[in-house]
């Protein structure tokens, strides 16, 4: 299959960025289908690793729906900011509550929905799990705000009642790698999107613990064979071999998740 062009976002394809009034039109919901608004000031940088693979595949069949929204195009006045410098001073620029929540409430189409998370990719956001994943991916969509420059004004945070999400203990310039890493992990965990429910139970996180090592073809590499039991053909041994190397792995691995696994599956008598 042709890899997508870089602007379709779906059987529907919605231009994006530098044109205002066909992006400020209201894009239809591609048959109930989950969809991600992404609030950005780069919307050219989406779909980005999305629009590949699994996911792009994914999109193209209209399976999920992608709808970037170029903040700059909620700032007003004669010279359109979108930032301004710091209260109480520093470096850098903050993004403007008033043109954010003008953007928000473009995306909420005037209402906000109970089953439409509202997420800004934050580094000071509870970390993102697979969990969380899991209830993104249920919900009908959710609405994404990438930061850029020093961040957002903290009170457009608090009047839209945002949820503050990080991909992790480092900081990026902007919220789209992990928006993009986000929806990815969640469009995953869509019914038809992966066509393989069992893979997804076995993976790591979603049962508790580290996945098992994985082996292929050939056979012998560079002197180095493949475990035993794995070419034997007897299904119970594998799958016991598999859940022992899962629980070595993440014991050794991360001890916190396997406290947390222990807890779970084998309380205290
Ligand atoms: N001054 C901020 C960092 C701003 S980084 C602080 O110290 O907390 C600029 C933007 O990048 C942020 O607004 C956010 O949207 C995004 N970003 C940076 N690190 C991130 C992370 N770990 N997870 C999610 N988004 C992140």
């Amino acid at each position: 299959m042709p890899t997508p062009p870089a602007k379709s976002h779906g059987r529907l394809s919605i231009k994006a960025a530098q044109k205002p009034r066909e992006l400020l039109q209201d894009t239809p919901d591609i048959a109930g289908a989950w969809k991600a608004k992404v609030l950005t000031l780069y919307p050219e940088m989406f779909p980005g690793v999305l629009g590949h693979s699994l996911t792009g595949r994914a999109l193209q069949e209209g399976r999920w729906g992608l709808e970037p929204i170029d903040i700059r195009l909620f700032a007003r006045g004669k010279h359109r900011n979108v930032d301004d410098t710091p209260a109480g001073g520093g470096a850098g620029m903050v993004l403007r509550a008033d043109v954010l929540g003008r953007a928000i409430d473009f995306a909420d189409n005037g209402q906000r929905r109970a089953d439409w998370p509202l997420v800004y990719l934050s580094p000071r956001g509870k970390p993102f799990t697979q969990q969380m994943a899991q209830r993104f991916s249920k919900a009908r969509g959710i609405t994404l705000l990438c930061g850029r420059f020093e961040g957002v004004d903290e009170r457009v945070l608090e009047a839209r009642q945002i949820e503050e999400v990080s991909l992790g203990d480092f900081v990026l310039t902007g919220g789209e790698i992990a928006a993009q890493a986000l929806i990815d992990a969640a469009v995953r965990l869509l019914p038809d999107v992966l066509g393989n429910a069992e893979s997804i139970e076995a993976e790591s996180f979603s049962s508790g613990l580290l996945e098992h090592p994985h082996y292929t073809r050939p056979a012998e590499w560079e002197g180095r064979g493949i475990p035993e039991v794995l070419t034997s053909g007897h299904h119970a041994k594998v799958a016991a071999w598999r859940q022992e190397q899962g629980e070595a792995l993440t014991k050794s691995r991360r001890p916190d998740l396997w406290a947390a696994y222990q807890q779970r599956i084998k309380p205290k008598k």
